[in-house]
């Protein structure tokens, strides 16, 4: 089933605390993206239900056996839980695909599967962690042993909603934790249904707890618990530093930061095949219409072949065709809202200002109810210019040409962001020497973008961010490590 009828779905407005259901009075408003026609209210929870999902899920990290079951027996569970994802194709996808601008096909083809599996790879290292026994004097055993923290609140954005939820959540479950997640206030209803199936699975009530709000009154009350031992987030660099700030006054506690970016993609003359690239390129910034971290939001590319990369491009994105998430058809996302479509077209339209030219887009689509941007090309940009300093979030893509490799490395270089570069060359030489220069917390070469590879963790250079996401280096922010020193008799 590649499309549904987005008024037969039915969403549940509540929280899900200690293992039920919770509705709450309605505070907002919540729109399907794909036609922006209201679908349902989200309840907002307040310091008081906030502070009773953290209360409810202290007391099943303190009552039930969840962290301290036999390590294998709690990827058992989480294994069971990613079976029950997979299979959920029926329910989860059209929730997720409803309310969101993720294509229902891609949905039940990547987003779920890839959170499953995702599972399946930090439930694996429930039991492959350990500490060390450290070079003491030999009348003594020191060693250091690695325990959960109690309660991490996640805090994620609303581009992939699960997926985004999944980086969070698993990890800090399979390390033992309970967990109190707070979904994007635009994006809510999936993450009940993923609740509900890890309890399904097996996960104790009141591990796995989610509160649906805003991130000024909801995410706030959260990171500001008392009870609250981390906080792990993902969304724009200005909450990610208000949210730091907060847990640095009162805490402090430690946050993990997954922030913004403005990704170039480096495009050298010698690449074997031009239109291959020129694809690779056009598919990094217009895959869910730009609004991913990663996109590849800055072409700088090498001048000799710009003109016939640049036509290339062109064709791409004018056979893109918008279209509401449930469209087999449609190959390019809605904007999550009519007021960030209009915050694109802002700094497009300053760009122009500014001296961009437009090569192609430029606009929103006409008459579609939803808000598409058109995917859109911007030349005559300089360092300076809103559409390059500025993360846009939207399929805007500005080009700028380079004759020599430090010049490209200088285009490339970020004042604020270091996220991911694209490099793509056939000089091996070249991709070596520019991995290191790259300031950025992953480099693709010859490719752009993440694969299923959940052992490499991703994260932010410079303002993108602070920690991991992804890889053991995600799982063992989850636990804290404690010395012991034994005096031997
Ligand atoms: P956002 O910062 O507006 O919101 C993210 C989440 O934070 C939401 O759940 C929101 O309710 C909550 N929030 C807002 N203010 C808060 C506060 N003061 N205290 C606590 N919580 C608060 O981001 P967004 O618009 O949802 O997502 C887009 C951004 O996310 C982009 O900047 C994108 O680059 C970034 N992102 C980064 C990664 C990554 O891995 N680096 C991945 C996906 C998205």
């Amino acid at each position: 089933m590649d499309s549904f009828d987005p008024r037969l779905i039915a969403v549940r407005s509540a929280h899900f605390i200690g293992g039920q259901y919770r509705e709450g009075p309605a505070g907002m408003d919540v729109s399907r993206p794909s036609d922006g026609q209201v679908y349902a209210e989200l309840p907002v929870a307040d310091a008081a239900l906030v502070d009773e999902a953290v209360s409810t899920a202290w007391q099943a990290f303190k009552t039930s056996d969840w962290a301290t079951r036999p390590p294998r027996e709690r990827a058992r569970v989480m294994r069971r839980w990613a079976d029950l994802i997979d299979a959920d194709g029926a329910v989860l996808g059209p929730l997720e695909a409803v309310g969101s601008t993720r294509p229902h096909k891609d949905v039940l083809g990547w987003d779920i599967p890839y959170v499953a599996e995702g599972i399946r790879f930090f439930a694996e290292l429930a039991d492959k962690h350990g500490g060390e026994v450290a070079a003491t004097q030999t009348d003594r055993l020191g060693m250091q042993i690695a325990e959960p923290y109690g309660v991490i609140a996640a805090i994620a954005p609303w581009n992939f909603p699960l997926s985004m939820a999944s980086w969070k959540v698993a990890p800090a479950l399979a390390a033992g934790n309970a967990v109190v997640l707070k979904p994007s206030e635009l994006t809510p209803f999936s993450s009940l249904r993923f609740a509900e199936l890890a309890l399904q699975a097996g996960i104790p009530a009141g591990i796995f707890n989610v509160v649906q709000g805003d991130g000024r009154v909801t995410g706030d009350a959260l990171c500001r618990h008392p009870r609250v031992a981390k906080v792990t987030f993902t969304g724009s660099t200005a909450t990610g530093s208000s949210i730091m700030s907060t847990c640095a006054l009162v805490g402090p506690k430690p946050v993990t930061l997954e922030l913004g970016g403005k990704s170039p993609q480096l495009v050298f003359a010698d690449v074997p095949d031009l239109a291959k690239t020129a694809r690779t390129v056009a598919l990094a910034i217009t895959g869910n219409a730009g609004q991913v971290c990663v996109s590849g939001s800055r072409l700088i590319i090498e001048r000799s072949i710009m003109a016939p990369f640049v036509e290339h491009l062109q064709g791409y994105f004018n056979a893109l065709k918008p279209g509401p998430t449930w469209s087999p058809d449609a190959t390019l996302a809605p904007i999550i809202s009519r007021l960030q479509a209009t915050r694109i077209d802002g700094i497009v339209q300053r760009a122009r200002q500014a001296g961009a030219e437009v090569l192609s887009g430029g606009g929103l689509f006409d008459g579609l109810g939803g808000a598409y941007y058109q995917p859109t090309l911007l030349a005559g940009v300089d360092n300076h210019n809103p559409a390059v300093c500025e993360e846009i979030f939207g399929p805007v893509l500005t080009l700028q040409a380079f004759d020599s490799e430090e010049q490209a490395l200088q285009l490339a270089a970020h004042d604020t962001y270091g996220l991911a570069a694209g490099v793509h060359t056939a000089d091996l030489n070249r991709a070596l020497r520019l991995i290191r220069q790259l300031e950025v917390g992953t480099v693709w070469v010859n490719r752009y973008g993440r694969s299923n590879d959940y052992i490499l963790p991703t994260g932010g250079y410079k303002r993108s961010g602070i920690g991991k996401d992804l890889g053991r280096e995600a799982f063992e922010a989850n636990l804290r490590f404690k010395s012991v020193l034994i005096d031997i008799g």
